[in-house]
């Protein structure tokens, strides 16, 4: 699967160094950290912080990097030098609080000096004296302050961003503010009079850039983060980024569950190919968008006590209703092939994988007992026993998802998300980590072989509307098929609502972030 991620990007570009006379760095960052990763196995990213913040912008951006964590690792010099001797990466992002040896202060400079890696530190991660020294700054004191750091001079790092840096994120009285002396730097910002931002010219291709602020709150701003981007520009000497701004995703869940036939409060006929035609692609394609669809391939069997192909489904169920899932299946094809809808992954069944033991059987349960429970509609976490589900047993599910998806429509879903959002959390049955596992590249937020992130369990995406992500919107009115059963005009009013935005595809950003831009050999 993740080769097909892999093609599914095709970045075509010509890099500019912004210093021709020099060679060009390499296109990769090393965020180095000390304990704010919390999974012990550096796999899962979750809990928020600037560490999460960090992991999700850089993969949005498409700027690859790796993680040094000093919790786990002793520094030595192989981190920054390759085989050959040589800087591994163009950048060191410094995110390092507390206590670092004089020993690894010196492997840092040597790193930057030497190698001429560029450094870039952000927040009250600067108490280290030899991190200090490439800076060019001494670090004082930190107290709450109310001041807004404000744009000072002309600056790649900060054109076009301020004047006020503190834009466009929560209102917030005051925060910790960094004191600094400034010895050997220039100031690019300042907040009060305090410098905020800084820049060093280590020598003509290689800089020291401190972003000051709170860490805990400092990239929540969009002046912020477009900061923290141009200082990665600035400090390898040239970028290839993504940009999200005015992008939608729009995401629709559920064609394909058994709840609409079964459920007794989440009753109505499966869509229609000309329902599907009418109400999603006429109006897709009219405003040249994309929606991905969050399906669901299997189906509850009741006669069989087995999960069948969804797509072959015609039946009349217990409340006296047409189900034509053969039908849907022509309109979401005929939507495919015109390229306006997407199929995504939404599970295997929607369903509990235990349909047999109590508080049941579901099966050939009567519509009013255990059938109109909602509890047996999840599939990742045991809503109606209150347990999670096993490892394997999830793991199964993802990968007959895909298989079975791969079968009917002949793609591979590049997106996971769980039904109801039941999720498993703990560290054996972290749903979020099997999906990764089974090979899906993102469920709310990245998922890949190297990590995952998690994200959000509804359609919305931290960041999501910002310059650096796109704004994932459960399509109106709904966010499910079940809107369009009701409201069939609900989902065109989308495109009057957010008029001048980009409608793209899930696989499209999820391409992105498993881009894996390099630098061609020889440059
Ligand atoms: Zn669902």
């Amino acid at each position: 699967m993740f080769k097909r991620i892999l093609a599914g990007v095709f970045l075509l570009a010509t890099i500019l160094p912004l210093r021709a006379e020099e060679p060009l760095k390499p296109y990769r960052v090393l965020i180095v950290i000390s304990d704010q990763w919390k999974d012990p196995r550096s796999f899962l990213v979750s809990g928020g912080g600037e560490f999460q913040t960090l992991v999700t912008m850089f993969k949005s951006w498409g700027i690859p990097f790796d993680i040094l964590r000093l919790d786990q690792t002793l520094m030595d010099p192989s981190h920054f030098a390759d085989f050959a001797g040589k800087a591994r990466y163009g950048a060191i992002l410094w995110d390092v609080p507390g206590e670092v040896s004089q020993a690894d202060q010196a492997l840092v400079t040597d790193a930057v000096q030497k190698l001429h890696i560029s450094l870039i530190a952000i927040g009250d991660r600067v108490r280290q004296p030899g991190i200090q020294r490439l800076l060019g700054i001494q670090f004082k004191s930190e107290h709450m302050n109310s001041a807004h750091p404000m744009v000072k001079g002309e600056s790649f790092v900060l054109r076009g961003v301020g004047p006020d840096l503190r834009q466009q994120g929560p209102d917030v009285i005051s925060m910790q503010r960094e004191q600094v002396e400034v010895t050997d730097a220039k100031v690019l910002a300042d907040a009060g009079g305090a410098a905020q931002v800084t820049e060093k010219e280590i020598d003509p291709d290689t800089r020291a850039i401190w972003i000051g602020g709170d860490p805990d709150q400092m990239l929540l701003y969009q002046g912020m983060r477009t900061a923290l981007r141009r200082s990665v520009t600035e400090a390898i000497g040239y970028s290839l980024t993504k940009s999200w701004t005015k992008t939608i995703i729009l995401t629709m869940d559920d064609m394909g569950n058994a709840q609409n036939a079964w459920l007794e409060h989440w009753h109505y006929p499966a869509l229609s190919e000309a329902q599907i035609r009418h109400s999603m692609v006429e109006p897709l394609q009219a405003h040249h968008a994309i929606l991905s669809l969050n399906i669901v391939p299997g189906f509850v069997d009741d006669a069989q006590h087995k999960i069948v192909p969804t797509w072959r489904q015609l039946f009349t169920d217990g409340f006296g209703t047409r189900q034509d899932y053969v039908s849907t299946k022509k309109g979401l094809d005929e939507g495919v092939a015109l390229g306006v809808l997407e199929i995504e992954s939404h599970g295997w069944t929607h369903m509990q994988p235990d349909l047999d033991s109590p508080p049941g059987p579901w099966w050939g349960s009567p519509l009013m007992d255990e059938r109109a429970e909602v509890g047996w509609y999840r599939e990742f976490y045991d809503i109606r026993r209150n347990r999670e589900i096993p490892a394997a047993e999830q793991k199964f599910h993802m990968e007959q998802s895909a298989d079975w998806i791969q079968h009917e429509f002949g793609q591979l879903p590049l997106e996971f998300s769980t039904g109801g959002n039941g999720i498993s959390r703990s560290p054996d049955n972290n749903t979020w980590r099997l999906a990764a596992e089974a090979g899906y590249g993102y469920y709310g937020g990245y998922l890949g072989r190297d990590l995952a992130v998690e994200g959000r369990a509804d359609s919305t995406a931290d960041f999501g509307g910002s310059d650096d992500v796109p704004l994932l919107l459960p399509a109106p009115p709904d966010g499910h098929d079940r809107g369009i059963a009701h409201d069939p005009e609900g989902f065109a009013k989308v495109f009057d609502k957010y008029p001048g935005y980009a409608f793209t595809g899930l696989d499209e950003y999820i391409g992105y972030q498993h881009a894996a831009v390099q630098l061609a050999s020889g440059a």
